[in-house]
């Protein structure tokens, strides 16, 4: 039933402008399989910390501002949560509000892996940053992300093509 899956999350930026297109809701998932050296956010690596929260008052949260463009979930690893983070995206969605979602694995592991909830949280989104931070290729004139090897991948033409379709540079 939608509104019951809860998430664990090491915090929320209510109107944030950095995570995304427009005014987002940012939501930092707790938990990341990846140990990138120079992580934005280290201390959402950790599994035993942060707070549960259930979508459903995230999603009364985002209707509650007429202001925002969407939801980003970040972290962490939204994909560690995959079903919570989708069920949460879909009802966002429904609003007219999109996705966009950051992730450490890349776009191909992510499809070829056969993990339903995987796919219903990559359907669910509209934007997905893939791949993990490289300190080698960090840019900090980069759209929406840190490091050269992560791409702003426009998900819909991207199922569509079968193929990855990136976002441009610019709006
Ligand atoms: S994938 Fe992201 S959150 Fe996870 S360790 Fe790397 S930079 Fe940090």
């Amino acid at each position: 039933m939608p509104g019951t899956e809860y998430l664990t999350i090491g915090g929320i930026e209510s109107e944030s402008i950095v995570d995304g297109p427009g005014f987002r809701y940012a939501v930092f998932v707790q938990g990341c399989n990846f140990r990138c050296p120079g992580c934005h956010n280290p201390q959402l690596q950790s599994f035993t910390g942060g707070r549960r929260i259930s979508a459903a008052e995230i999603l009364a949260a985002i209707k509650a501002n007429p202001l925002l463009s969407g939801l980003t979930l970040s972290g962490g690893d939204p994909f560690t949560q995959a079903a919570s983070c989708a069920a949460l995206a879909e009802q966002v969605r429904a609003l007219g509000l999109s996705v966009m979602v950051y992730t450490g694995y890349l776009w191909e592991d992510l499809l070829s892996a056969g993990n339903p909830a995987w796919r219903r949280l990559i359907e669910a989104a509209d934007i997905l940053v893939d791949g993990p931070f490289i300190q080698a290729q960090k840019n900090i004139d980069l759209r929406f992300r840190g490091s050269a090897n992560q791409r702003l991948i426009d998900v819909p033409q991207s199922l569509a093509a079968g193929r990855v379709i990136l976002l441009p540079e610019e709006p």
